[in-house]
């Protein structure tokens, strides 16, 4: 089971509240390594790794279990260069991640950015009040090395980009631990 000591390339994990830009952003840095993206909510979709659907979010409740299931042969493999997107992150390994990107995003932009997809008013209230209160970063600094987190404004495309360099950068620059 390969862990940051022993991976060929890192594996990336984009974490944040929804309409912060994960999917976007996890795209186009795989693009520019020629790594693999997974869009976790796509694959649980696709998959069904869910245990139902909630009527009042209109979403898909996740069957944690299915969804590890499904996902350890890629992520336990040596090879790595996976860069997964996804809202949640304290439930996967935290050996599977060599950084954890958490995006950040202004409240009105986020706002816009969820109304625009059609999100029903409680659903887009409380997500906004999730990057408010900073859920997510706090999510990932309880679940990953400090060294492992790092967080990334998300409010303009401007940003994005000079989000997508560093992380490449990084992913260029990483060694396995074990290498001296
Ligand atoms: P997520 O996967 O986090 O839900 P998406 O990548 O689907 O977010 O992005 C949501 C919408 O916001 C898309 O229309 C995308 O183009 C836009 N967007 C995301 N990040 C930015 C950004 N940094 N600047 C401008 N627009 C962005
Ligand atoms: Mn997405």
């Amino acid at each position: 089971m390969a862990t940051s000591a022993t991976r060929l390339r890192p594996n990336i994990l984009i974490a944040g509240t929804p309409g912060t830009g994960k999917s976007t952003l996890a795209a186009q840095v795989a693009d520019s390594l020629g790594f693999t993206h997974i869009d976790v909510g796509k694959e649980i979709r696709e998959n069904d790794l869910h245990s139902g659907y909630d009527e009042e979010y209109k979403c898909h409740v996740l069957d944690e279990d299915k969804l590890l299931d499904h996902l350890e042969d890629r992520l336990n493999a040596t090879d790595g260069g996976y860069v997964l997107d996804y809202h949640g992150c304290d439930f996967f390994p935290e050996r599977w991640f060599d950084l954890v990107a958490v995006l950040r995003c202004d409240n009105t932009i986020l706002y816009d950015r969820l109304k625009t997809r059609g999100y029903p008013e409680k659903k887009l209230r409380e997500n906004v009040e999730c990057e408010i209160f900073g859920t997510l970063l706090d999510e990932a600094t309880d679940s990953y090395p400090a060294d492992v987190v790092k967080e990334f404004q998300s409010d303009t495309l401007e940003q994005m980009e000079e989000n997508a360099e560093v992380i490449v950068d990084f992913a260029k620059n990483w060694k396995p631990s074990s290498v001296s």
